[in-house]
């Protein structure tokens, strides 16, 4: 088992970590077994984002941390995804939370933005003073949004006035800015805005009723006659293709959330099966404990493999959507069934908000639709190796 993670990484997958991103991975840690641990089951069963911790995590500046720069050091991929796992592995509202900023949105600025934007906005994106999220999802298109995205952008001047709506907008309420993919009226292309949250015309509304990830929330946001000016556009996105682009990273990332909400459901797992006892003896002692437990070390380790190289291939310049659609739909269906049975090992407890596994059980649900569901992400695959897309 690996110095970073040794109850839950028997090949060694962390030691891709330079020193200083893993001591900067260990002072992540201590913040969250201290300052979040406490709060998870209070703020999921209240359905509430414990809003007290952003500045302690955001305090951490994960996204250029200074074990790393005083290395003379660059964070990558791998830092950003073993953070990511760090997070998770804790809980997975606070990954999908911190990836919204530190991911989508920040990816959607560098690779949306031109290189004058990126420069103004990436260094406000890593204090979360900018602090975007991704508004893609609408009401009436999930998975066919490529073709049936309907919210609209019109230009008079150098203003453009958009009305639509969004959903599922995870942590709009907490955001200053809202990154709206809408379809330009004059060329029918997908176009990106940065839109002031508080702007006139821009509505949210909770959505309710949700029974996972209850600790991050989630949006409808009405638009309507919102105005934003020419230069909150951002330059490099100019069609589906480039909004695929950056899908195509932003999937990645919920592989890493997989992989560490799987570690955080094991690692629970193990720890009540060798605390209760049954017939006089640690459950964990039992031969069919031991089945489920080392099934779940084994989705555990190989959806880990699996992240990691996609990392390493993408830190190389090696994109493919296929690759990335390929992890995602393989990681979060090992998700599913490792949260499973990490509750089931902890018998009628496993239901319990107490005993950490029925968070991360329920919060799998989650992960295994967002950023594309198992059957998208498989047609994406699929089209990859046969040629034909089925996706009607
Ligand atoms: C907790 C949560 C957070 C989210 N956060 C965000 C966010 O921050 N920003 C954002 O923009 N979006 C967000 N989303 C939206 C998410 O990306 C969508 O839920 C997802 O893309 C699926 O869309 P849908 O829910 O409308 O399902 P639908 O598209 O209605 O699909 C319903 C079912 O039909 C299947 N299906 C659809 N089309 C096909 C097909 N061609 N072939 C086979 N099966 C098909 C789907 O796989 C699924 O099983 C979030 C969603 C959740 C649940």
């Amino acid at each position: 088992m690996s110095d970073l993670y040794p109850a839950c990484d028997p090949l060694n997958l962390a030691d891709v970590l330079t020193p200083a991103e893993q001591a900067a991975i260990r002072r992540l840690r201590a913040t969250l077994e201290t300052k979040v641990q406490p709060l998870l089951s209070e703020y999921w069963a209240r359905d509430e984002f414990p809003t007290q911790i952003i500045p302690e995590l955001v305090g951490l500046g994960m996204m250029n941390p200074a074990e790393v720069v005083e290395a003379g050091e660059k964070p990558g991929h791998l830092f950003a995804g073993f953070r990511t796992f760090e997070l998770a592995r804790c809980d997975t509202s606070m990954a999908t939370f911190y990836t919204a900023v530190a991911g989508l949105f920040r990816t959607t600025i560098n690779l949306g933005g031109s290189p004058e934007q990126a420069a103004k906005w990436d260094p406000l994106v890593q204090t979360f003073e900018m602090f975007g999220v991704f508004c893609l999802t609408e009401p009436e298109h999930g998975s066919d949004i490529a073709r049936g995205l309907a919210t609209t952008a019109t230009r008079t001047g150098d203003t453009w006035t958009i009305n639509g709506a969004k959903r599922w907008i995870g942590g709009a309420g907490m955001a200053t800015t809202l990154a709206i993919f809408a379809r330009d009226t004059a060329d029918g292309e997908v176009k990106v805005f940065l839109v002031p949250q508080d702007a006139p015309g821009v509505t949210l509304t909770k959505m309710e009723g949700k029974i996972s990830l209850r600790i991050m929330q989630n949006f409808d946001i009405a638009l309507t006659g919102v105005q934003v000016s020419d230069d909150t556009r951002l330059a490099n996105v100019n069609s589906f293709a480039d909004v695929a682009r950056l899908l195509g990273n932003t999937r990645s990332i919920v592989a890493w959330i997989a992989c560490g909400a799987m570690a955080g459901a094991y690692e629970a797992a193990v720890r009540y099966t060798t605390e209760r006892d049954q017939f006089g003896k640690k459950v964990a002692h039992f031969q069919l404990v031991q089945e489920k437990l080392s099934t779940m070390l084994a989705n555990l380790t190989a959806s880990l493999a699996m992240t990691v190289r996609l990392a390493q291939q993408e830190a190389a310049g090696a994109y493919a959507d296929e690759n990335s659609a390929m992890t995602k739909m393989f990681t979060s269906k090992k998700l599913r069934e490792t949260v499973a049975l990490a509750r089931e090992v902890a018998g009628g407890n496993g239901i319990l908000l107490e005993n950490d596994v029925a968070r991360f059980f329920a919060d799998a649900e989650a992960v295994y639709s967002y950023e594309g569901t198992h059957e998208i992400n498989s047609l994406v695959v699929g089209r990859s190796i046969t040629g034909k897309g089925a996706f009607v």
